[in-house]
């Protein structure tokens, strides 16, 4: 049965994307099947997988709209090895049109149950908001896997999450949980990033992921280029950090 996980982190640019499309080509590198789905209307995760955003027939809105299914909504991003479910703009009026649907909540997860066995990861990218889209993600999955940078608001910014995840928790998804907490675009020559890391550490335990992804331009280039940095440049510090926290997240699902 596929594991089903969402990356989610309300503030916006915090590396959710980038640890998406990142997380699935090292899945699939460590022969994973892997679907990538993508939950925000700004398309970044479908473009980052090498996949058009604005060619695309079929996306999640068609899904949540129950025009289509995940299999029939899906494409294989050949250089990266995994499936995308993408996005565009589109997405954008889901919001407004799920508000009249009944279940409008319960979409993304009916359609997922179809395809529970055909994946063992299903990642799914959120949009930097709590919006219905994001509930979408959050009550289809079995956990959160929350990317963040180790800066002074951090833990701040953690609280309105960690309630939200709470919240589903007791209403609408008992499976939820928060996976763990992925240290991105770190810089050790940063005092302060060093001690926000340790106060991660102290309050949240082994709830924060051994790895930790260093800053590295090369993620940061890999978009413009259609691929995940592990597949554009797999010797770069970054993409190697990607790989290796795939291989961490493997180990700890038996755990889980
Ligand atoms: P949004 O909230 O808009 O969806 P996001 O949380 O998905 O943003 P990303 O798009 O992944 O964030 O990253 C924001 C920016 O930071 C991008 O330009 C990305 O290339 C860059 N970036 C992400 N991770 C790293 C990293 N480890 N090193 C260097 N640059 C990074
Ligand atoms: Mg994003």
């Amino acid at each position: 049965m596929a594991k089903i996980f969402c990356v989610a982190n309300q503030k916006g640019g915090v590396g959710k994307t980038t640890t998406t499309v990142n997380l699935a080509a090292g899945l699939a590198q460590v022969g994973q099947r892997v679907l990538l789905i993508d939950l925000d209307p700004q398309g970044n995760a479908t473009m980052g997988s090498g996949i058009d955003k604005r060619q695309l027939a079929l996306t999640v809105y068609d899904v949540l709209l129950e025009s289509a299914s995940i299999m029939e909504a899906a494409v294989l991003s050949e250089k990266s090895g995994y499936h995308v479910v993408g996005a565009n703009r589109e997405l954008a009026g889901a919001e407004v049109e799920l508000v009249e649907l009944e279940r409008r909540d319960q979409r993304l997860k009916k359609a997922l149950a179809q395809v529970q066995d055909d994946f063992d990861f299903v990642l799914i990218d959120c949009p930097p908001s709590l919006s219905m889209l994001t509930l979408n993600g959050l009550c289809s999955a079995h956990g959160v896997i929350v990317p963040m940078q180790c800066e002074y608001f951090a833990l701040e910014g953690l609280t309105d999450l960690v309630n939200t995840i709470k919240q589903v928790h007791a209403n609408l998804n008992r499976d939820l949980k928060i996976i763990g907490l992925l240290r991105v675009m770190f810089d050790p020559r940063i005092t302060l990033q060093q001690q926000v890391s340790e106060q991660l550490k102290a309050h949240f335990g082994d709830k924060v992921f051994n790895t930790v992804i260093p800053r590295n331009v090369r993620l940061a280039e890999a978009p413009s280029y259609g691929l995940p940095g592990v597949v554009f440049d797999p010797s770069a510090k970054g993409s190697q950090a990607f790989v290796e926290f795939a291989r961490e997240l493997v180990e700890r699902i038996p755990t889980m």
